[in-house]
């Protein structure tokens, strides 16, 4: 029996959002929601009870992360990522290939899609096999795979798993725009004949054969390639779809490519955006037909003092000297631990002295807040209200 649905409960009467539900052996997911980045299995600072208890639907992890370090067998021997950490509701992991080729000198420091400066100087070589890198954590060299990605996945046993697939940069032509997406197709059917490879079914893999594949919408900036990319992922069985490659390197560009790809997707697919969870962009994609969304962005700014805020700018900063002695609340709105516990002016302190409760407190914020906003996205779908919930959201 199949145990993944996708079921639309309530269109938008406005737009193109769409209230649904995702349905895994872990659990069910209502959309559209936040998928958080647990990189490493591990949600930085937090653990599983907390991510829990502030309403998180779904966790990510990154293949690319865990084949270096601890390894599928490892967590393939806990009988998958779930029981390795803990946590019981839905997954996805993608398939290594954003982090091979996007990241700079095998850091973690420019994790926004399409806006990468640096040069990529842990990739080697991409062939028609495969992609060829080095290890950032001790340099040593690895090959990837469209079917070792997936036989890596299947070890980690995600409930939602992606094709292998090169993501472009933003700053290559067209021609290699278009010869990088033809080459993703090509692995996206490998990867789809190695997800069906009966050896699956049968062994102790991870979740053994039960989990479901995602194809990734290629073609970077160019309409004619997008469209093109969209009828080849269209033709293959895939549960649901990933826009994913370059999405431009301005938010104009960026808007124009989410809008345009979205727009074109048949209705039987959930959508999910890669890398993308600015709180303001979110908004507008769900009303182009995004489902899900994820990015590191809510953990990552915790950690640097960031506390995102029902504000006109989202957000504020615990660091600044403004808020050394305020004894308000953090978000007097807010229903999380952190806001209803602890002043401004104690956050803004554990910061200063750099106490690691001091990060742990503001992911609980941000996490928290990720998920109420969604809910409130959620309600303004079921109300045909959205850019109401929107204002009442960041007080605009
Ligand atoms: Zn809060």
């Amino acid at each position: 029996m199949n145990k993944y649905n996708w079921t639309v409960l309530k269109s938008d009467k406005n737009s193109k959002a769409r209230n649904g539900l995702i349905s895994t052996p872990n659990g069910k997911i209502e959309t559209p929601a936040f998928i958080f980045c647990a990189t490493k299995a591990a949600l930085k600072s937090i653990s599983t009870d907390i991510i829990r208890s502030s309403k998180t639907q779904i966790i990510l992890s990154n293949t690319y992360h865990l084949m270096l370090q601890p390894g599928g067998d490892l967590i393939s021997k806990h009988g998958g990522i779930n029981k390795f950490m803990n946590w019981e509701g839905p997954t996805l992991t993608d398939s290594g290939g954003f982090q091979i080729f996007s990241l700079g000198n095998g850091s973690i420091s420019s994790e926004i899609k399409g806006r990468h400066l640096k040069k990529n100087k842990s990739l080697i070589k991409i062939t028609e096999e495969g992609a060829l890198f080095k290890s950032y954590i001790d340099g040593s060299k690895h090959k990837l795979t469209p079917e070792k990605s997936i036989e890596i996945q299947r070890k980690i046993g995600a409930n939602i798993i992606l094709v292998f697939d090169e993501c472009t940069p933003y700053n290559v032509n067209k021609s290699y725009t278009a010869e990088s997406m033809h080459r993703s197709h090509r692995w996206a059917d490998r990867s789809i004949e190695e997800f069906n490879n009966n050896k699956y079914f049968k062994s102790s893999y991870g979740s053994s054969g039960k989990q479901s594949l995602y194809g990734i919408i290629q073609g970077g900036v160019y309409k004619d390639l997008r469209e093109e990319s969209i009828s080849f992922n269209h033709s293959k069985n895939y549960f649901g779809l990933a826009i994913g490659g370059s999405l431009g390197s301005s938010r104009e560009e960026m808007y124009e490519v989410v809008k345009f790809t979205s727009s074109q997707l048949k209705t039987k697919y959930p959508v999910h955006l890669l890398g993308i969870g600015d709180v303001f962009d979110i908004w507008e994609f769900v009303k182009w037909g995004v489902d899900t969304f994820d990015c590191v962005n809510p953990t990552r700014l915790a950690r640097h003092g960031t506390a995102l805020m029902r504000n006109s700018k989202g957000k504020i900063n615990i660091k600044n000297s403004i808020y050394k002695e305020n004894l308000g609340n953090l978000d007097e709105r807010c229903g999380c631990i952190t806001c209803k516990n602890y002043t401004k002016a104690y956050l803004h302190h554990l910061f200063k002295i750099k106490e690691v409760l001091g990060l742990q407190l503001l992911t609980i914020h941000n996490v928290f807040y990720m998920n109420e906003m969604m809910e409130k996205i959620r309600r303004g779908i079921k109300n045909d209200n959205i850019d109401f919930e929107k204002k009442n959201w960041f007080l605009i």
